[in-house]
């Protein structure tokens, strides 16, 4: 259902953003799998092309220089044949822990990965889908934005501040025919929060659903929200957690 359209997908060398990348694919996007370092952004290439789908490697660190940001999305483009219909913004980092304890680089860190460089992508992106009349956009964010928790300020403020942009750029883009929208996961079972394997049980069993969230529920969310099927969904949030963000 998505044939002929062309995806990029942040961080989709790992975890929820592979899933992203192989539904995508599955689904009959072109996709750009993207993450830290070539070898593994390719290693995702070959599943997907193996698979049957259609996908390009190209790497970018979304932590950095702005200029890179916005030249890693040109190439992107490029690779794309020129046009790009879907925007996964997924990419992301979670340092957790006390406040007085997260190092003053990990707190640029957090904010440059998690609400920076998704500005900077939807600058340099979506006007041209807005020129075209249409596009879509989809944010991840966490279930924990609307929850206090006792740890991780910044990074639950990072994901309550891609809410709320994503409600800004659907206000902005929508008119225009691009939707723009987040999916908020639960506890995920990914290699990024594996240290944390007791957390996520935890979470896990405080949810309505009691098992964990997988990597491909979310996928089909944003699968969903990229399709014609959701043209009428502008600013919302998706949560796939199990039931936790809202019981
Ligand atoms: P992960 O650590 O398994 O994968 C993160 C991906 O982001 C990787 O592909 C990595 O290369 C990429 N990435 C990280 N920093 C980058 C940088 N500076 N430049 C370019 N790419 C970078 O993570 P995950 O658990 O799959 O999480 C994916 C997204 O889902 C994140 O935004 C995370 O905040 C969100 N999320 C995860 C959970 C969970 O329980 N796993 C819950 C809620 C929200």
């Amino acid at each position: 259902r998505l044939a002929g359209r062309t995806a990029l997908v942040t961080g989709s060398t790992s975890g929820i953003g592979e899933a992203i990348a192989r539904v995508l694919a599955s689904s009959g996007a072109t996709v750009v799998v993207s993450g830290r370092t070539l070898p593994r952004a390719q290693a995702v290439v070959d599943v997907i092309t193996a698979a049957g789908g259609t996908a390009f490697a190209v790497p970018a660190d979304l932590s950095g220089d702005t200029d890179e940001i916005r030249e890693f999305a040109r190439v992107a483009t490029r690779a794309l044949g020129g046009s790009l219909d879907i925007l996964v913004n997924n990419a992301g980092i979670y340092p957790v822990g006390p406040t007085a304890a997260l190092a003053d680089a990990d707190l640029d860190a957090v904010l440059a990965t998690n609400i920076r460089a998704p500005h900077v992508l939807v600058a340099e992106l979506a006007p041209a889908m807005a020129e075209r009349g249409s596009g879509a956009i989809v944010n991840i964010g966490s279930w924990m934005s609307r929850v206090g928790i006792p740890f991780g300020a910044a990074y639950t403020a990072s994901k309550a501040a891609i809410e709320q942009m994503t409600r800004t750029w659907a206000a902005e883009f929508g008119p225009s025919g691009v939707n723009v929208n987040t999916v908020a996961p639960g506890a995920t079972a990914t290699p990024g929060n594996a240290a944390d394997a007791e957390q996520v049980e935890a979470m896990t069993a405080a949810t309505v659903a009691g098992v964990p969230v997988r990597p491909v529920d979310i996928a089909f969310a944003v699968r969903f929200l990229v399709s014609d099927e959701a043209r009428f969904a502008h600013g919302t949030v998706l949560d796939v957690d199990g039931g936790i963000a809202n019981t």
